[in-house]
């Protein structure tokens, strides 16, 4: 059944504090309202009881208040855990919530789909179907903190936009998002806890320093010259090596806060020697940590995961020229967490 009556979600505070003040509500009931949906995880309006009884008739008259449906959810032995989520229009996206010692890290979505198009991304290949907006980045979230309330487990402590999408194509929503998820009004996650991560979309990465959310960036790099980049990573003919890194270089970072480049091993085609030296001289003089991913297969993919000595080899050649260098693993392989693959699979079974 389609409601008639708006989701309340879709406002923003200030719009949701207009809208109130129009119905005759009090604009600081905003507050509550947000207070019920982002940290009680109220369902209903009856439930926000420091609202007057009449008032939250009214509010139940005249918006809904849906959630996300939770199509499935997989545990990974690993401790990673898979959530894939209905939308309102039958898309679905998913969220990946990765324990690592002290942190809980939740991976979600931007767009449903991508237009990216890098090679190495199973997202990439299955084309792209529309931008998420803003609650529904939010939302994943919002119900994500609820199964965990549910469960009695600890809370998400970090949030990255690594999952569907490119987060930097849909700016406007995700810095929306990004409020909500920041405000101590509703989700109350700090900016300092949250990563977003780009293939290299310049303008937008120069629109996201000009913003001002303090948020972390990591940029996908993925190989150290043109002519790789070009063909793993069609972004790369819009806004080659040398202006990405630029636009890195004049990002404002707050005092102590690197930026992160993403590396994703392939086998042959980005791993070499040379690669690293390179890498090494490119990044040199940018306040950054590098994290090498070796790629992690699919069905039909044509690259392949680098043996584990050349991905040490690599980190070496970087960590002996004084730079922080992570390898991280893909998690939660028996549930096929990387990056769209749990969507592939939903979707290949229902044909
Ligand atoms: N569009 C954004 C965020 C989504 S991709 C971006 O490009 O950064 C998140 C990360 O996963 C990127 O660093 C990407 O390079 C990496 N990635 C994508 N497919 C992968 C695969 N098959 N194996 C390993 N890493 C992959």
């Amino acid at each position: 059944m389609i409601s008639e009556k708006k989701s309340i979600k879709r406002l923003t505070f200030d719009e949701l504090q207009a809208t109130l003040e129009i119905m005759g509500l009090r604009g600081y009931r905003a507050g509550q309202i947000t207070s019920w949906i982002y940290q009680h995880y109220a369902v209903t309006f009856e439930e926000m009881t420091n609202i007057a009884k009449g008032e939250r008739d009214q509010l139940a008259a005249a918006f809904s208040l849906p959630a996300p449906s939770l199509l499935q959810a997989e545990r990974s032995s690993d401790g990673t855990r898979k959530f894939l989520f209905g939308l309102e229009d039958g898309h679905a996206i998913e969220s990946v919530l990765i324990p690592d010692d002290d942190r809980l890290t939740l991976c979600i979505s931007s767009q449903v789909g991508c237009q990216q198009a890098c090679r190495f991304c199973l997202t990439g290949q299955g084309g792209f179907a529309r931008n998420l907006l803003f609650y529904e980045i939010s939302d994943q979230v919002l119900e994500v903190s609820r199964i965990l309330r549910n469960e009695g487990s600890r809370g998400i402590t970090n949030i990255v936009l690594m999952g569907m999408g490119e987060p930097l194509a849909n700016l406007e929503e995700v810095l929306k998002a990004v409020r909500i998820i920041t405000s101590d009004r509703a989700l109350g996650i700090s900016g300092r806890r949250i990563t977003l991560s780009t293939d290299g979309l310049v303008p937008e990465i120069d629109a996201l320093g000009r913003a001002g959310v303090k948020v972390n960036l990591a940029v996908s790099l993925n190989a150290t010259t043109d002519e790789t980049r070009d063909r793993i990573m069609p972004v790369n003919r819009r806004y080659p090596l040398m202006e990405l890194l630029a636009a890195c270089k004049r990002f404002p970072l707050e005092p102590r806060r690197r930026i992160t480049f993403e590396y994703v091993l392939l086998k042959g085609i980005n791993d070499s020697e040379d690669d690293a030296l390179r890498l090494a001289r490119l990044l040199k003089g940018i306040k950054c940590k590098v994290n090498l991913i070796p790629f992690n297969p699919f069905p039909g993919s044509e690259f392949k995961r680098p043996v584990d000595i050349s991905v040490k080899r690599f980190q070496k050649i970087l960590q002996d020229r004084h730079y922080t260098v992570l390898v991280r693993e893909s998690r939660g392989r028996d549930i096929s967490a990387a990056c769209g693959q749990l969507r592939e699979r939903a979707s290949a079974g229902r044909h």
